[in-house]
């Protein structure tokens, strides 16, 4: 086993945490207070290369491998504290850019990668409904073909970025009487006619990420524009949910490691000024536990799938563990800061971390898929 990074990927590392440090936290506070979604803080992230990590060069990405994404994103938690703005990049990495690149034909991702890894374009992908959450493959929006179009019908709801969003992967059923194999992914562009946001939707965590709404109403697509091919709906979410599982709180462990340190340093400012701090260590140690497990555990699914595997049950893990692990973190941070809490925003990030218990499958459901490996 190799547990350590290559000189290239801590390279890579520093240069997110200075570049992250430097661009990526102005005026937080009113952006959150007003849940404004940073243009510059997205613009800024594509540009050095965020949003293609994962992308081929020839669609305009970095072309890099898995692990090494997930290092950077790790170094974007550590320096950015817009924990909405990150957010937003990684919904949009693996919930259009990864599908665009399994499953488009190459004029699908042609038009749309590049866009996307240079951030000119905002990718969404559209499941949820108000009656299909985690049981997401029970849908009730439709599409019927008629002629050489479809005709789409139906709303999605919790849909990150829909507000700002220029291309949206849309999941509607073509043939009910199929159950999940009639799931089908459409390509639905802004301004096509029957496709609007019908309304906002505001959060207690991760503020700065816009959400929305959307509403399906006769909205014709050609029949170019089906993802895959009819009926491949289920492998396309699958496939992007294993992707999303593993990296999307990659960004987690770095807000948990910069929880850490501010943490040891308001006790070591304790200590000094002889104050009460011995109920500190324990807190500080366990939240290391966590944040060296977390690592582990994510390492272990981002390199079981740069083999090539499909680790359902690492992933499942991973997603679990790190979700509810920085959750603790942050309220043993907030424990740990007492009253002086206000000044160091640690309550931003309880509020952020807890929707990373929900998103991509809720920790629920990860234990169900974990336990349903050994037939329970
Ligand atoms: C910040 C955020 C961003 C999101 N972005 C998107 C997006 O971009 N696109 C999109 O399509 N969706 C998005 N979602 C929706 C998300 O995928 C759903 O919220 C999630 O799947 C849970 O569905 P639900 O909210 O309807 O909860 P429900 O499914 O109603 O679950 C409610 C509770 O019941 C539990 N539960 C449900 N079923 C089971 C079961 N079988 N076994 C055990 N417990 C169960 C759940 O764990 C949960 O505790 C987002 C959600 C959030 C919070």
């Amino acid at each position: 086993m190799e547990f350590s990074w290559t000189n290239e990927q801590l390279a890579l590392r520093h240069s997110v945490i200075q570049f992250a440090r430097a661009e990526l936290n102005r005026d937080l506070v009113e952006h959150e207070a007003n849940e404004e979604f940073s243009w510059d803080g997205w613009r800024k992230s594509a540009q050095f290369g965020i949003h293609g990590l994962p992308i081929p060069k020839e669609y305009g990405g970095r072309g890099a491998d898995i692990l090494t994404t997930v290092c950077a994103l790790e170094a974007m938690g550590y320096a950015c504290r817009d924990n909405g703005l990150i957010f937003s990049i990684n919904a949009h990495m693996w919930s259009s850019e990864i599908p665009f690149l399994m499953f488009g034909d190459e004029e699908q991702k042609n038009r749309y990668l590049p866009k996307l890894t240079s951030g000119e374009f905002v990718g969404i992908h559209a499941m949820t409904e108000p009656a299909a959450g985690s049981d997401a493959f029970s849908l009730r929006s439709r599409a019927e073909r008629k002629g050489d179009r479809y005709i789409i019908n139906g709303s999605k709801t919790f849909i990150t970025n829909a507000p700002i969003a220029d291309v949206v992967i849309v999941f509607a059923n073509l043939d009910p009487a199929k159950g999940a194999r009639g799931i089908t992914a459409f390509i639905v562009d802004k301004g096509t006619s029957g496709f609007n946001i019908s309304r906002k939707l505001h959060k207690m965590g991760l503020r700065t990420s816009p959400m929305a709404e959307l509403a399906f109403v006769d909205c014709e697509v050609p029949l170019e524009n089906v993802l895959g091919k009819e009926g491949a709906g289920t492998a396309i979410f699958t496939a992007s949910m294993e992707w999303e599982r593993i990296c999307i709180l990659a960004s987690e462990i770095g807000t948990m490691q910069r929880l850490i340190e501010s943490c040891v340093r308001f006790a070591l400012d304790r200590k000094r000024s002889g104050g009460e701090y011995s109920s500190f260590s324990s807190k500080i140690a366990d939240m290391e536990i966590r944040l060296e497990t977390a690592r582990l555990v994510l390492y272990q699914a981002a390199w079981l799938k740069s083999l090539g595997k499909h680790p359902l049950r690492e992933a499942a893990i991973c997603k679990a563990y790190v979700a509810e692990a920085c959750v603790q973190t942050c309220l043993d941070a907030i424990q740990i800061y007492g009253t002086s809490l206000n000044d160091c925003q640690i309550e931003r990030e309880l509020r952020d971390a807890i929707a990373g218990k929900i998103y991509s499958g809720t920790t629920e459901i990860q234990k169900t898929i974990i336990a349903g490996l050994h037939g329970l």
